[in-house]
């Protein structure tokens, strides 16, 4: 496995790991983008957001709560970021799942998600909500 994240989770590769169970780890992150900068991983090797089983998923959402309290008590940090890039198109480096929970601070110089693409450019679009509804009344729960 050449999965540098599996590879954390196996023990073989180092990290700063602050939170580990039988599905999730949490270590700071390599290449830090604020101090306490975390990735919050399925301990299994999921490529996609949307392959995460919904364990994984609740899981990996309520550890990442958990972090967020040690960090704002820890770092004292008045917010955070929280972020998932999933897929090459939206900039995912590693083809595994990570959850950024990254602290910000004032006078960070950082921006909004909002930053990420030109705001305002859609307007909500009924016809797709309708679409969505049925896809998501066809997959069940
Ligand atoms: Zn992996």
């Amino acid at each position: 496995m050449n999965c540098p994240f599996c590879r954390i989770a196996q023990g073989e590769l180092f990290a700063h790991l602050i939170y580990a169970d039988d599905l999730v780890l949490a270590f700071l992150d390599a290449a830090p983008m604020a101090p306490g900068h975390t990735l919050v991983v399925p301990r299994a090797h999921v490529e996609r957001f949307t392959e995460l089983s919904e364990e994984q998923a609740g899981h990996l959402f309520a550890v990442a709560v958990r972090v967020g309290r040690a960090l704002k008590e820890v770092l004292e940090a008045p917010g955070f970021t929280v972020g998932l890039n999933d897929g090459v198109v939206a900039g995912q480096g590693v083809p595994h799942v990570h959850l950024h929970l990254i602290p910000r601070f004032p006078g960070d110089g950082g921006k909004s998600l909002h930053s990420l693409l030109p705001y305002k450019r859609w307007r909500p679009d009924p016809e797709l909500a309708s679409r969505l509804r049925a896809r998501l009344s066809a997959q069940g729960s």
